[in-house]
This record gives structure tokens, sequence and C-alpha cells, in this order.
């Protein structure tokens, strides 16, 4: 998605073996980041309905933004991937692990049903 949205939005920008931008690359590096972080592991719901919301405001925006722009164009690009990412949106989002709980003192995020 980011690719799609680097290659339509900044076509004389792009570097490096990703052939995105110098900000889309950050974002992608971020993005990755993140997800190898990420508290649920392979339980990982889709970041948009995340309890836990580990991105920092501006790259959440941004995100917001690319998502916004590549969703609805990634059916006909690629539509597998287009249709496993929105099954994924339906997942149940799960419960934090027990120790994430411990440390948010006891905070739980809703049940997911
Ligand atoms: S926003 Fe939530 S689901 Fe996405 S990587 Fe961060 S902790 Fe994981
Ligand atoms: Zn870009």
């Amino acid at each position: 998605m980011v690719g799609m949205y680097c290659r339509h939005h900044h076509p004389d920008q792009q570097l490096g073996s990703e052939q995105l931008c110098a900000q889309c690359a950050e974002l992608l590096v971020y993005a990755r980041r993140r997800l190898e972080r990420c508290v649920f592991g392979d339980a990982k719901p889709a970041c948009a309905k995340c309890v836990v919301h580990c991105y920092s405001a501006s790259m959440r925006e941004q995100v917001r933004v690319v998502m916004r722009w590549a969703g609805p164009r990634m059916l006909a690009s690629h539509p597998i991937l287009a249709v496993r990412h929105l099954l994924a949106e339906r997942r149940p989002v799960p419960r934090l692990p027990e120790k994430r709980r411990r440390k948010a003192g006891g905070s739980t995020p809703p049940e997911s049903s």
C-alpha cells in the first residue's frame, strides 16, 4: 500500500531498493518495526482496531492517509491481499497479553466478541 501510494503521489522522488521517497521509506521502516514489536504477536489485530495504538500520532496519521487512498485500489491491483486485509480487519480484537495488562495498571481493554 505504501508503494502504491508513493508511486502515485511522489513519482519523481523514489530512491533505494524499495523505490520509495524518503518520507514513505521512513513510514514503511517505522511500520515494520512496530509490527516486529507488536505485543499481540501472531494474534495481532488490524492496527486500526487496536486497543494499544503503539504508533506516534504523526505516523498514525500518515498511515491513515496511505490506507485511505490505497485501500480501495488494492482490490483492483492486489485482490488476494485486499481480501486478506479485509478479513483481518473483521477478526475480533484480542485481549492484551497478561504481562502487558499488569504493566498498564490492571486496566483491561474491552472484551472482544
Ligand atoms: S497498533 Fe496495535 S496491532 Fe498495530 S502494531 Fe501497534 S500494538 Fe500491534
Ligand atoms: Zn512517497
